[in-house]
């Protein structure tokens, strides 16, 4: 009897050497919170992951769930048989349903069948030429379909004729922890989802301006940040109360700085947060002269208030690309959703296109600055594991 199991090919972790038992350890731990709920059994061999003893009902799911976790390169549903010449030839007429050119391929760990790879392709071929008749042919080098006869030391066989992508990228927690600026706009979710695919665990903090933006703006955050957990676990979501910081601003400061001060500030809960958390690296969706608080003069100012890393994996992006970006991992509709956001309730007519950071030091004086981040800090009741 055959059963099928699910290869999980794993890519850009072979290239860690000495740390390749951490990411592999690291990949299945991901691997099986991604499965959770479901039966099934996890295997290792040979630098590859078979997902096995699953119902059948269940393969489309494991299979669309697994697509979502970083660090795999590839799939293949594969039918396991004993490695028997017949067995492994019979099993190939009776799954192999496509039509067109193929070709047949043996990747051969063991050598309990005496033949040659290339003798054990040519017999699998002929046998499925004989079973299917005029609908299929052989082709070695222009073929639709590559079937592959992988024969394992574990005195078993996998077939396999279909490769689906995985999500690529690296097991997250493998590039320590992250706070994501998430607005509720296009750009911050894919930053985030960049940054997570890239192996760092993702928290979220959101600002918000109560009574100037509403519940909805405060919600379609939460949505975001639910979207971006359907890729990995665990990540947690802060509310941060901004009115009181933004009025201060708003009454202290010249018109055009508002928002160059406002990202600052924002900054520096960040990095306060950071320290409070033990993350490693602030992250956002900024986007180099999107607008005037994304110039580089503008990046530089907002860069200068904390000494975490920023990360902008957007940076030099045009805007085409993060929305078909945003369309692909299934944050855009949420995204476009017509809920205010702090930044835009502020909007300055002319907001300083080059702000020179001495400048913007200097009229910073004006406020309290220290004073409104741990007053923004204390007053954050909503701290939300999504
Ligand atoms: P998006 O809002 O999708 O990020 P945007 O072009 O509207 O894109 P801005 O409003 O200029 O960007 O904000 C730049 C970055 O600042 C955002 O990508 C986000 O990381 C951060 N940010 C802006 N507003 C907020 C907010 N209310 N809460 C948390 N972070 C925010
Ligand atoms: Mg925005």
């Amino acid at each position: 009897m055959a059963d099928n199991c699910i290869l999980i090919r794993y890519g850009e972790i072979f290239l860690k050497g000495g740390n390749r038992s951490f990411f592999e350890s690291l990949l299945k731990k991901n691997i099986k919170e991604a499965l959770n709920g479901l039966k099934f059994e996890l295997g290792l061999s040979r630098a590859r992951y078979y997902v096995s003893g699953y119902g059948t009902d269940d393969e489309n799911e494991i299979l669309n769930r697994l697509k979502r976790v970083f660090g795999i390169h590839s799939l293949s549903v594969c039918g396991k048989i004993e490695t028997d010449l017949e067995k492994i030839s019979a099993l190939l007429c009776e799954r192999f349903d496509k039509s067109g050119r193929f070709r047949v391929s043996v990747n051969r760990a063991d050598n309990k069948i005496k033949k040659s790879s290339t003798e054990i392709a040519g017999y699998l071929g002929a046998e499925l030429l004989k079973a299917r008749g005029d609908s299929i042919s052989v082709d070695l080098k222009n073929f639709d379909y590559e079937i592959n006869a992988d024969i394992r030391e574990n005195g078993y066989t996998y077939l396999f004729y279909e490769k689906i992508p995985g999500a690529g990228g690296l097991p997250v927690g493998s590039s320590g922890n992250g706070l994501l600026l998430l607005s509720g706009g296009i750009d911050s979710p894919v930053a985030g989802y960049m940054a997570l695919r890239r192996g760092m665990r993702v928290h979220a903090a959101h600002f918000f301006s109560f009574p100037y933006t509403s519940v909805q703006a405060k919600e379609k955050a939460a949505d975001l940040a639910k979207i971006l957990r359907s890729y990995a676990a665990e990540p947690t979501l802060f509310f941060i109360m901004f009115t009181g910081i933004q009025e201060a601003i708003y009454e202290k400061c010249p018109n055009e700085y508002l928002i160059t001060i406002m990202r600052r500030m924002m900054v520096r809960i960040a990095d306060r947060l950071c320290a409070e958390h033990g993350f490693d690296a602030i992250i956002t969706g900024e986007n180099l002269g999107q607008v005037a608080s994304q110039t580089i003069e503008s990046l530089t100012s907002t860069g200068a208030v904390t000494d975490k890393p920023i990360l902008r994996p957007l940076i030099c992006f045009d805007k085409s690309e993060i929305i078909a970006a945003a369309k692909k991992i299934g944050t855009y509709d949420t995204s476009v959703l017509p809920f205010e956001d702090c930044c835009t309730v502020f909007l300055p007519k002319n907001p300083i296109i080059r702000p020179r950071l001495k400048a913007v030091e200097e009229l910073e004086k004006a406020l309290n600055v220290n004073e409104l981040v741990e007053q923004a800090v204390s007053e954050m009741t909503e701290v939300v594991k999504i």
